[in-house]
């Protein structure tokens, strides 16, 4: 059989079996017979939607940051979490090395991660730019592993409830915003594999090549 004939067959990654690529209506996915494993999606909503819910965690990510998380009130004193009032304690401490990585782990790669899907998309949407594409998408998928915002925030809740019995704690801004943070991720996520943007990808530029 020629390669360009291989082209109208997909093999379902769960169970192997070999199927025939049909076109897809707006917004459908195909569906393995046998295993009931997503094959393939329409993708030209997909971007958008996606592209949208990017850039909104990305507004989100940075208001986390800038706002007051956590309002702790000890004996009468009233004390604000923030990520700036958490950088200076753990400096102000010697605590230089913890306070790297939480800028690295928890600001950093998140925010690189967030803005390179964005670019990703928006490049991959108008079909532009392949060797950047693929340079972001090795990229992300290297520093998917190292963001650990979501352990950060689990963090901030095991805190807090230690905290509970001593101490009277109110939710702020940031604390709400890092919560549609993370829903957003996880919509992301679960909207667009990494596996499907590999197949977008080769599928989008061998048309241009
Ligand atoms: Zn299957």
């Amino acid at each position: 059989m020629p390669s360009h004939e291989l082209d109208n067959f997909i093999i379902c990654k769960k169970c192997h079996t070999l199927h025939k690529k049909v076109p897809l209506a707006h917004d459908t996915k195909a569906v393995c017979r046998y295993c009931d494993t997503v094959i393939y999606r329409n993708h030209r909503d997909l971007f958008n939607t996606t592209l949208a819910l990017a850039i909104t965690a990305l507004i989100l990510l940075i208001v986390s940051f800038s706002f007051t998380i956590l309002t702790i009130n000890i004996k009468g004193v009233n004390q604000s979490l923030n990520f700036a009032s958490m950088f200076i304690v753990m400096f102000e401490h010697h605590y230089y090395f913890v306070g790297i990585m939480l800028g690295f782990l928890v600001m950093l790669f998140p925010l690189i991660i967030l803005s390179s899907t964005i670019l990703l998309l928006i490049l991959m949407k108008y079909r532009k730019y392949p060797y950047l594409v693929k340079r972001l998408l090795i990229l992300i998928a290297k520093l998917i592993p190292w963001s650990m915002i979501d352990i950060f925030f689990i963090s901030i809740l095991v805190a807090m409830v230690k905290l509970f019995d001593f101490t009277q704690i109110d939710v702020d801004v940031g604390f709400i915003s890092f919560i549609a943070v993370l829903l957003l991720d996880f919509m992301i996520i679960k909207r667009i594999s990494f596996n499907e943007l590999w197949i977008n990808y080769e599928e989008i530029y061998r048309i241009n090549a």
